[in-house]
């Protein structure tokens, strides 16, 4: 039987919701200090905020959930100064996911000549290095690199978000250069 309504909110209201435990535990895998670490990296780096255009290359769109997640309340990425923009005009960073289709192929390469210069690619996933487990398809040109130079790769299938911070880190650890 369903419990009425004002039992529910009853138990919410003294016990917090089921999707929150994991909050109530302050940064258990860390992953907060190592995106205010990187946050304080995009400062010294470039001065302002990282700005981030995501390309769907081709993916399943596992990778898609894990930036999703990177991007959710709970790693709430944007209030250490990255963030996703809605055109690569105004990114810094192209985050290529998937196998390039052929499809997609022009689409990614017309994106990669729209945003400005200095600019970062990185090819997120398995699937970004050298087409992963859609390699070989008549529908695939193959990896990132296929199409346009690609700064760092970031290995998994998915990468978690944790990857993805850790690369995103070591991307601007190797920058030595303020973008104007
Ligand atoms: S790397 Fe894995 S999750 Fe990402 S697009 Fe390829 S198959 Fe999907």
């Amino acid at each position: 039987m369903i419990p009425p309504i004002s039992k529910i909110l009853f138990h919410h209201l003294v016990n917090g919701p089921h999707t929150m435990s994991d909050r109530l535990v302050p940064d258990p895998d860390g992953t907060e200090e190592l995106a205010r670490t990187l946050g304080e990296m995009v400062r010294e780096k470039l001065g302002r905020s990282l700005s981030i255009r995501e390309v769907d290359a081709g993916s399943c769109n596992g990778c898609e959930l894990e930036i999703h997640a990177v991007n959710s309340p709970v790693y709430d990425l944007e209030r250490f100064g990255i963030r996703f923009v809605a055109s690569p005009r105004h990114a810094d960073v192209l985050l290529v996911t998937g196998p390039v289709t052929a499809n997609m192929a022009e689409a990614l390469q017309r994106t990669y000549d729209a945003t400005p210069a200095p600019k970062w690619v990185v090819a997120m996933g398995d699937c970004a290095k050298d087409g992963g487990c859609f390699a070989g398809s008549y529908a695939v040109v193959g990896g990132v690199s296929a199409v346009v130079p690609v700064d760092l790769h970031i290995p998994g299938c998915p990468p978690s978000p944790r990857q993805i911070l850790t690369s995103l880190l070591a991307l601007l650890d190797s920058v030595d250069h303020a973008k104007p």
